[in-house]
């Protein structure tokens, strides 16, 4: 049995991360920053798959609601076992010279300064030395870091770069904590990620494009994370795992 709190729980890749940890019988809180009707939803899944669920609401890129959000996921199921890095936004197609700066502040602050007040707060929370038990840390980046999504979002791809860095250090500096920290870097996955970004076909359409010719399923990014949340895992820390059918 562990306990886990996923970011962006409610829809996508976090959803179905949730449900598998549902059909571990673990439980999970489930992250979400607007769409309550989708996280109760999510919570009815995990609890349906055989796992505990609670919701805790909060933006990630706001600091108080980071420290409420995992204060609450612990005043539900006690010590944090695991943490999953996952909520992320997209923005419009555009080459670097048409994206304005507000653009730029919002999807750092979600993408970049999200990820890493929410790591801090695992560091505070799952290491040894701060009376925590151990565990492990996954976070959500994508090949858009080593691609760097020219003409369409250069500004997401460099968030999810400083994602990959951040695994890194943070593996290294949780290491003696008995905290894994380690990502998972996913393709094209049919989400509705890609109609927040104006382009609900994204996904199906580049999908044929890539080696295995189809974008890839929600659920199999989770079986990734779940592989990394799990002690199977024992000895992987600071790695970053790319799952995007050879793209
Ligand atoms: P999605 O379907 O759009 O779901 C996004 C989730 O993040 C939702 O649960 C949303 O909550 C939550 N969220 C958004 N902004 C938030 C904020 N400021 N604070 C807290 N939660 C927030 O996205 P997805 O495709 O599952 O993507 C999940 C992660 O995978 C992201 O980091 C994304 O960059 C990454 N990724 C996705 C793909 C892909 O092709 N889908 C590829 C590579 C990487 P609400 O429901 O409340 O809005």
């Amino acid at each position: 049995m562990k306990t886990i709190l996923v970011t962006g729980g409610s829809r996508g890749i976090g959803r179905a991360t949730a449900c598998l940890c549902g059909a571990r019988g673990w439980s999970v809180a489930i992250n979400y920053v607007g769409n309550q009707r989708a996280a109760e939803a999510t919570a009815e899944a995990v609890r349906a798959a055989g796992g505990q669920a609670a919701l805790v609401q909060g933006d990630v890129a706001v600091e108080a609601d980071v420290i409420a959000m995992f204060d609450a996921a612990m005043e539900h199921f006690g010590p944090l076992d695991g943490v999953v890095i996952n909520a992320g936004i997209v923005a419009p197609s555009l080459p670097l010279a048409e994206i304005d700066a507000a653009r730029l502040q919002r999807m750092f602050a979600v993408n970049v300064f999200g990820a890493y007040l929410c790591a801090r707060e695992s560091a505070r929370r799952l290491a040894r030395d701060r009376g925590g038990r151990g565990g492990s840390v996954v976070l959500v980046s994508s090949v858009a870091a080593r691609l760097g999504s020219p003409f369409e979002y250069v500004d997401y791809a460099g968030s999810k770069a400083a994602v990959d860095t951040l695994t890194i250090g943070l593996a290294k500096e949780l290491a003696a904590q008995g905290v894994r920290v380690n990502a998972v870097r996913p393709g094209l996955i049919d989400t509705e990620i890609h109609a927040s970004g104006g382009q609900p076909d994204r996904a199906h359409r580049l999908g044929g494009t890539t080696p295995m010719a189809r974008p890839g399923r929600a659920d199999e990014i989770a079986e990734a994370i779940l592989w990394f949340l799990s002690d199977a895992a024992s000895y992987a820390t600071g790695a970053i795992l790319d799952v995007a059918g050879g793209r």
